[in-house]
């Protein structure tokens, strides 16, 4: 007997993707009695489910974002590469390269296998796992930047940038707006690693996520809080802080700062203007164009289900390589990258 379709039993519901065999939803959209989660960003990890599975990082994030009470009434942890029997169902986390804790989720029932993805990305990230391209007959993308405008240069290019900027303007404070959950710790380890180990000061938004990757083992140096005591002591510091943060009085209390932005949006110009930001930075927690067309070749999958971003190019460009794509249309999902900026100006925006 053939194997099922994952289409079969993998259904798009009100509250999201639903997985009938394992009678779970993958990131609902909505508080359901069973969720799995692939990462802690809010529009994927919502409060309120009654039993929630996810990685103990992921769970670990839920719980200081949201409060205890709120991350699940009851929590249950699965390690990477660790199969989960749930009746005729496996279930395993493989890494998905996006922030710390991230994971695809990888179903097989009757000798068929589907991967949601969740977010994820390509580019080697000091914070978290690599993703692990896994075979299977259908393949669940995110296409955040699926466009084929969309390439991210290597993030040590855009930190040198940076170190730059400071040495032709030692006096200025820089601040670089980066999302509190993945990208500033990212951004933090990429400065350490490009042998910035001054002080950071960080946005007290910040303190209780970096707090946790530094006991996931994430080495983030001297981190000290962004509370303006002595102006003197800014001078040629770098600051990190929440994008919101760096548009607002907040920001304007360091001396002449210089605003940097670390989001895979900078690479449209526009974006960098309207969001006041002198110093784009091209960082991304997300595949490029490239990436997702390579990752989705490495799957081997000859259907591919494409979810929040751009999926009409996506769909068209996997038309081409005689792979079958198909839009979800789950509304809900947000790119945290962009989260703080208006959503719908992208097609505007993208230069041609
Ligand atoms: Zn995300
Ligand atoms: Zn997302």
């Amino acid at each position: 007997m053939a194997a099922p379709h994952p289409e079969t039993w993998m259904r798009v519901l009100p509250q999201g993707l639903y997985c009938e065999p394992g009678d779970f939803f993958i990131d609902p959209l909505r508080a359901v009695p069973r969720a799995v989660i692939t990462h802690g960003h809010s529009d994927h990890a919502r409060a309120g489910h009654g039993a929630v599975m996810a990685t103990p990082e992921t769970l670990a994030i839920m719980r200081s974002r949201m409060g205890e009470g709120r991350a699940g009434e009851r929590q249950q942890a699965l390690g990477y590469h660790q199969p989960l029997t749930i009746g005729e169902l496996t279930v395993t986390l493989v890494p998905a390269g996006h922030v710390l804790g991230s994971a695809q989720i990888v179903m097989e029932w009757r000798g068929s296998r589907a991967v949601v993805s969740g977010d994820y990305k390509r580019q080697p990230d000091p914070t978290c796992a690599p993703f692990e391209p896994v075979e299977c007959d259908v393949f669940v993308t995110e296409a955040t930047f699926g466009f084929p405008v969309f390439r991210h240069p290597p993030p040590q290019h855009e930190i040198a940038k940076l170190l730059k900027s400071l040495t032709i303007f030692p006096e200025r404070t820089h601040i670089i707006g980066a999302y509190s959950l993945g990208k500033s710790q990212r951004v933090i380890a990429e400065l350490r690693a490009a042998g910035w180990d001054a002080p950071i000061y960080i946005h007290g938004a910040l303190a209780a996520l970096c707090a946790l990757y530094e006991a996931s083992g994430i080495r983030l140096g001297d981190l000290r809080p962004a509370t303006v005591a002595k102006k003197e002591a800014f001078k040629g510091a770098i600051v990190v802080a929440p994008p919101a943060a760096c548009a607002d009085r907040w920001a304007r209390r360091f001396n002449d700062p210089v605003i940097a932005r670390a989001s895979g949006w900078m690479r449209v110009r526009q974006r960098a203007k309207m969001a006041g930001v002198e110093l784009p930075m091209i960082i991304s927690d997300h595949a490029d164009w490239d990436d997702l067309l390579r990752s989705i070749a490495e799957t081997r999958a000859p259907e591919v289900w494409v979810t929040h971003g751009s999926e009409e190019a996506l769909i068209h460009a996997l038309t081409l390589r005689q792979i079958r794509g198909r839009a979800l249309r789950l509304v809900g999902y947000e790119d945290e990258e962009a989260a703080e900026e208006a959503p719908d100006d992208l097609a505007a925006a993208v230069p041609a």
